[in-house]
């Protein structure tokens, strides 16, 4: 399989709850991993209430 060597990439959107149509977008990987986010706690520290809801999320719906 020739597309197994290329990560799959998932976008994701969700709406920030402190700032109400602040849309903070997640980019993420096929198994699961959280490559970014773009909210500030991310561009900060590399990680974010978003990235771990999401990671909880595609491991419930991981195939
Ligand atoms: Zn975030």
């Amino acid at each position: 399989m020739a597309n197994r060597a290329i990560p799959m990439l998932r976008r994701f959107e969700t709406e920030s709850r402190s700032m109400p149509g602040t849309k903070r977008e997640l980019v993420a990987t096929r198994d699961g991993r959280v490559l970014s986010c773009s909210c500030p706690a991310w561009t900060f520290r590399g990680q974010c209430r978003h990235a771990t809801r999401l990671v909880l999320f595609l491991d419930e719906f991981n195939e």
